[in-house]
């Protein structure tokens, strides 16, 4: 892997169309990211790779489409209203809220400098709170809400408002949740073999108290997560299978080979209900961060619905009577930090003809483009027609085919490059003759002559 800074990623994520600041245009809303056209094509192959893996090719697996609005009770039963919480300080001097785990030095304000201006740690609660339905603080104005109200509500504000806290919900900090409360239907509808897995994919919330390093820490982002329901003699061999299978999708990404390092979380560092945690670390340009999380949960989440649902959550294996809550094995991916991982590990800079070439070198199941289409010279007629032809045979193919006339060769080459199109191909007045093409190759740049209908 290149020595790449985070600045050349965000960079050139802005400029060709990958990533923007969200709100960009009234002055941004922190931890939040609009994808652009060649991002949200990024995006849909990382994750759509995903599903492939860990869904179409196991006859072990299912996948649920959970809403993301749920019943308070999942996050009250899941210990996420008590517990999903970071610990957060504010400086007396500049105001600034930071995360009091996180601080490099835990006496000294980043922001203004100041020494031992720190509050006391205070649990902060990560989960973004609503109202579900017409009952909500916010459907009135306060003035509307105030009116004919006494004089001393009229002072107490919003706090006059009334609401129901049965409305109460979250935007989901997690999708796992998502997974549990479908087991039964799950098990119900298919009466799967043990063991099996229920997979999900979707967007999840957390006000993070410093979103930070580009997508990495963002507030809103999207999880690609799997409870595995195991009997919990022989988990560790479940486990095991479970690293090997994480270690496939690092390599189907293109990290290189030695940037995904395993962290045995100890004990102490554990969430209590679980018996073993792993934590994939890639090596990102802001140093060794999590990329992803794989968890032994025992039976924690399904015992917790069990206990405040009142509903049985026990699995009979089937021809007998045997009957056990079932345990779980958690592979929590990010899909934000699988593609800054991909991005990190595809960028490359090199020197082509005296002049410095930024390409990413992206695996082509991954490219947003697959093949770039142009005519030689954008004014001859019968060349863009031919190239026309050719570009409409290979979209018809390949889906994600651009079409690029502007400027010179050079200059398209440059572009494409930049956005890890692995082939372009150009129509020349050979192509009139022969019907033969030329193919560049990204990494390489070598140009080859195919007869166009080979690539077709
Ligand atoms: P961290 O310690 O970095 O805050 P976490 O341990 O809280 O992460 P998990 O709760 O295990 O994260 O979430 C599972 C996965 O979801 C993470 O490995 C990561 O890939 C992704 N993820 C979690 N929080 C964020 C976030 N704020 N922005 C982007 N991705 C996230």
């Amino acid at each position: 892997m290149q020595d790449v800074k985070l600045e050349h990623i965000v960079s050139l994520a802005k400029r060709r169309g990958f990533i923007y600041q969200g709100s960009d245009v009234y002055g941004g809303l922190s931890g939040t990211w609009d994808y652009g056209p060649l991002g949200v094509s990024l995006k849909r192959n990382i994750m759509n790779l995903w599903w492939t893996m860990f869904v179409d090719e196991r006859d072990d697996m299912y996948g649920v489409d959970a809403a993301i609005l749920m019943n308070q009770k999942v996050w009250q039963a899941s210990g996420h209203v008590d517990t999903f919480t970071d610990p957060l300080v504010e400086c007396s001097n500049c105001k600034g809220r930071f995360r009091a785990d996180k601080l490099e030095d835990p006496n000294k304000c980043p922001t203004c400098g100041s020494e031992g201006t720190f509050s006391k740690p205070r649990a902060f609660n990560m989960m973004f709170k609503t109202f579900v339905g017409p009952s909500g603080q916010d459907e009135l104005t306060i003035g509307e809400a105030m009116e004919g109200a006494p004089d001393t509500h009229k002072l107490e504000g919003m706090h006059a408002l009334s609401y129901d806290p049965n409305a109460i919900s979250y935007l989901r900090p997690e999708t796992a949740q998502g997974i549990f409360t479908n087991y039964r239907n799950v098990v119900d509808s298919f009466y799967p073999d043990l063991p099996f897995g229920i997979a999900q994919q979707g967007k999840a919330f957390r006000n993070e108290i410093s979103p930070r390093d580009f997508v990495f820490r963002s507030r809103e982002f999207e999880q690609m997560e799997i409870e595995y329901f195991i009997n919990p003699e022989g988990w560790e061999v479940e486990f095991d299978a479970w690293v090997a299978a994480c270690k496939q999708w690092f390599a189907a990404l293109g990290l290189p080979e030695g940037s995904v390092h395993e962290l045995e979380v100890p004990a102490e560092d554990r969430a209590h209900y679980s018996k073993r945690t792993i934590d994939f670390e890639f090596d990102y340009p802001i140093g060794r961060e999590e990329l992803m999380g794989l968890a032994y949960r025992t039976d924690f989440d399904l015992g917790n619905i069990q206990r405040v649902s009142g509903k049985n959550m026990e699995y009979t294996v089937k021809g007998t009577n045997e009957k056990f809550v079932p345990h779980v094995i958690e592979p929590s991916f990010g899909v934000e930090r699988a593609l800054m991982a991909v991005l990190c590990s595809a960028y490359r800079e090199d020197e082509q003809n005296g002049e410095k070439r930024i390409y990413l070198a992206l695996p082509e199941h991954l490219a947003p483009v697959k093949y770039c289409v142009s005519p030689l010279l954008k004014n001859k007629p019968e060349l863009v027609a031919k190239a026309r032809e050719v570009y409409a045979a290979l979209k018809k193919r390949y889906g994600a085919v651009m079409w690029d006339d502007n400027g010179n060769i050079g200059k398209r080459y440059r572009r494409q490059d930049e956005i890890g199109t692995p082939h372009c191909v150009v129509i020349d007045f050979q192509t009139l003759e022969d019907g033969t093409v030329t193919v560049r190759d990204r990494d390489t740049t070598e140009q080859r002559r195919v007869n166009y209908e080979n690539i077709v």
